[in-house]
């Protein structure tokens, strides 16, 4: 039987030579090695932002500005509801309250038009997320969060080289946070970077994510400090794998323009959709059930496995998630387009070697799975 997984590594002899270099050299570690600082240079430069900081994932690449920013106990940060739920630990290690916002119905992007209402005067941030590598229609956020004098940061954990009106994302708030999780358009097995403009926000991250250790005295430390390095063999891997990642992007709009060529018919689907000022990076090629239970989809998932094809549920929203439901933090009612799509969503395989015989094949047995009963 065929064997399609969701996604794989995109990786050639580049990424072992690497490797075998900084193993060679001896520099492994995350405080020293070539490396570190020219993947730092390398993505700072693809995304057009002066500066980059390697971290050791993406959930401590959200968590680091958010520390050096200062955002404290109290304060409230606006997050989109429907992510990875790294997006709101991050807040919470802070001791901030993220407060969750509904999404738009077609991009499952933040809703701008909504963020008005949630400013209150506890508001520190505004935090954005690039879902499924689909830009955030920033323009709007950024205007609340200039007449409210707010933070902005971007989750761009799976939206490397995604472009915002011809921008790429990462640059065009305070912070960009990356992962280089094994899925993610371009991977270091665990990693993250974090993007910014401003030098001193810059130089406080770096300190931060190295124990904050002193500058005359090494063991007065300056601050309470995090170990959030990235290894200098992890940055030998992205050093390799930034090069792809235009490579990548290309595979992953092929395959999205080739499952929608094949879908868009199907009216019982929701697809991907792409605004026009947007150029998504389309992660991961993830449908919507319209009107379908989260048995019917359980149904349709396992008849995916059954054929070999490995499907992925979509997330479920922050406002759905019981153990901040007890605490008291959100509600379920809170945000209902999210809800609308929070159980009857999944994703498809989007690995960048997909084959169109491959795409077929999931295509065909994708309609096989709906017709069921
Ligand atoms: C993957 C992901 C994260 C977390 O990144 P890790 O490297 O797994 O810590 C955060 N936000 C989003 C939107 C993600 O997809």
């Amino acid at each position: 039987m065929k064997k399609i997984t969701v996604s794989q590594p995109y990786l050639d002899s580049a990424e072992t030579e690497a490797v075998n270099a900084a193993l060679r050299g001896g520099e492994l570690s995350g405080n020293f090695g070539s490396f570190i600082g020219e993947f730092e240079r390398k993505f700072a430069d693809y995304c057009g932002c002066p500066h980059a900081v390697t971290v050791s994932n993406g959930t401590t690449a959200l968590h680091l500005p958010l520390a050096a920013l200062g955002v404290k106990q109290g304060d409230e940060v606006l997050v989109s509801t429907l992510t990875n739920m790294a997006t709101f630990f991050a807040v919470l290690y802070q001791g901030a309250v993220p407060v969750p916002v509904d999404i738009e119905p077609d991009t499952l992007n933040m809703d701008p038009a909504l963020l008005e209402a949630l400013v209150t005067p506890r508001t520190r941030a505004i935090l954005v997320v690039h879902l499924f590598g689909h830009p955030v229609d920033m323009d709007p956020v950024l205007a609340v969060a200039r007449k409210h004098n707010l933070l902005v940061l971007e989750d761009c954990a799976e939206a490397h080289g995604a472009l915002y009106k011809g921008r790429k994302v990462g640059s065009l708030s305070d912070a960009g946070c990356f992962s280089f999780y094994a899925n993610k358009i371009i991977t270091t097995g665990e990693g993250g970077m974090v993007t910014c403009a401003d030098a001193a926000l810059a130089a406080k991250m770096r300190s931060l994510k190295a124990l904050a250790f002193g500058d005359t005295l090494k063991f007065m430390h300056k601050d309470l400090g995090y170990n959030y390095r990235l290894t200098n063999l992890q940055a030998a891997i992205g050093c390799a794998q930034a090069g792809k990642i235009d490579e990548v992007i290309a595979h992953k709009r092929r395959i999205a323009a080739y499952y929608t060529s094949k879908l868009s018919a199907l009216p019982e689907l929701q697809l991907p959709v792409e605004k026009p000022y947007a150029r998504s990076v389309f992660w991961m090629y993830h449908i919507v059930l319209k009107g379908k239970t989260v048995e019917q989809r359980a149904a349709a998932m396992k008849f995916m496995a059954g054929k070999g094809i490995e499907v992925r549920e979509g997330f479920i929203p922050y406002n759905l998630q019981e153990i901040f439901i007890a605490r008291g933090l959100t509600q379920k009612d809170a945000c209902p387009v999210a809800n609308s799509v929070a159980y009857n969503s999944f994703y498809l395989p989007s690995g960048p070697v997909l084959s169109e015989e491959d795409m077929d094949y999931v295509v065909a047995s994708l309609k096989e799975a709906l017709a069921q009963r």
